[in-house]
């Protein structure tokens, strides 16, 4: 079985810029409906059964949002 990966968001520091999205290579990521409260539209999880726990997203990611555990 693939190694699989879990990501969570610091939310509130998210500006929404989708550099995280165009960075996984499985689609795991997508910005959603949510507005955290500095008015920011954050990345959510579409599928998380799909993440490998690659990093690429929070590498990606220009404000530390993203921790990836494996
Ligand atoms: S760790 Fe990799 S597979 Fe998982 S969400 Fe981030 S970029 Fe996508
Ligand atoms: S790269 Fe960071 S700030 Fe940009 S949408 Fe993804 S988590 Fe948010």
């Amino acid at each position: 079985m693939a190694k699989k990966g879990i990501v969570k968001f610091r939310e509130e520091r998210c500006k929404g810029c989708g550099l995280c999205v165009r960075a996984c290579p499985k689609g795991v990521l997508h910005i959603g409906d949510r507005i955290n409260s500095k008015g920011y539209t954050v990345v959510e999880v579409r599928d998380g059964s799909r993440c490998t726990g690659c990093a690429f997203c929070a590498e990606m990611c220009p404000d530390v949002v993203i921790s990836v555990f494996k």
